[in-house]
């Protein structure tokens, strides 16, 4: 693959405003992307309204701006892509990847995870409400993480066989993650470590639906003071666009980098010039740290 075939992204799910934690994400993945030539995407993943406050795309579009975080092509947003997902739900269950699965949580819970009456093979819609799943092969996977190095991940037919569209209606993040990395070329995904163990789930799902995956590069994910991923549910605090420079600093600190302090003054452009200049993503610490560790 020549250098400037690299196509990278960040996908965040609006559930509310940047915080540090995903701005290290969208950091990494940018610096990974333009040290590499290539492109570098921003796609919102808004497939649930109920658990999106509606100003949040906004905000994050808005934060990733103040740091200078940018693309040539405009944002995707998946709310405006449910004619791609439907297609490629047809897609998979034409070819038996797929089925209609009108089993509770709780039924699938007295069963382990096994589906009764032949649900699994169940090709025509059911009377009332379904779920549509993919139907995993048992294997175990192995694959090497760009950082975290070779990976083994068991997956296991039934049990974990993903939701591709939820009762409700809504197309689940495992589906639309698929379709649009295949959609957009995407050839190297950099992400949070909290997504590694559904790598192995999503790999199948690019085969089934006729691509070869992406590449993978993990970052392990901040935790706060409770060991607790930093996210709008542990009431992660909104990044402060008024301070942009001393941000992308302390996120190059918490990528392992060593950027000279007071660099730039705290001009946001100085320092990712910098970061373009030095990026050294063997760097990366392997491990998930608290966030008192990296400030
Ligand atoms: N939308 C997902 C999230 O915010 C990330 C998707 C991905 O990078 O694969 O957790």
């Amino acid at each position: 693959m020549t250098e400037n075939a690299y196509r990278g992204r960040f996908a965040p799910s609006p559930t509310g405003p940047l915080h540090f934690g995903s701005l290290i994400t969208a950091l990494a993945s940018y610096l990974e992307a333009r040290t590499h030539s290539g492109a570098w995407l921003i796609r919102i993943e808004d497939l649930d309204p109920l658990r999106e406050p509606p100003e949040a795309t906004k905000q994050i579009l808005d934060s990733l701006q103040a740091h200078f975080l940018t693309s040539p092509e405009p944002p995707r947003l998946q709310s405006d892509r449910h004619a791609a997902y439907d297609q490629a739900i047809r897609q998979l269950l034409d070819s038996q990847h797929a089925y209609y699965c009108t089993c509770s949580r709780k039924q699938l819970k007295a069963s382990g995870g096994r589906h009764s009456n032949n649900c699994r093979n169940r090709r025509r819609p059911p009377d009332g409400d379904y779920a549509i799943r993919f139907a995993l092969e048992t294997e175990t996977a192995v694959w090497q993480d760009q950082l975290l190095g070779e990976q083994r991940q068991t997956v296991r037919a039934e049990i974990d066989d993903p939701v591709l569209r939820r009762k409700e209606g809504f197309y689940a993040y495992q589906l639309a993650v698929v379709v649009d990395d295949i959609d957009q070329h995407i050839s190297h995904v950099v992400r949070g470590s909290d997504l590694l163990p559904l790598t192995a789930r999503q790999q199948q799902i690019f085969r089934a639906l006729g691509n070869e995956p992406p590449a993978w590069l993990h970052i392990p994910v901040i935790l706060n003071s409770e060991g607790q991923k930093l996210s709008k549910q542990t009431h992660a605090p909104a990044i402060d666009n008024q301070q942009p420079g001393t941000n992308l600093l302390r996120a190059l600190r918490a990528l392992g980098q060593h950027p000279p302090s007071g660099l730039g003054g705290g001009s946001p452009l100085q320092v990712l010039d910098w970061a373009l200049e030095n990026w050294q993503p063997g760097r990366i610490p392997k491990q998930s740290r608290s966030e008192g560790e990296v400030t």
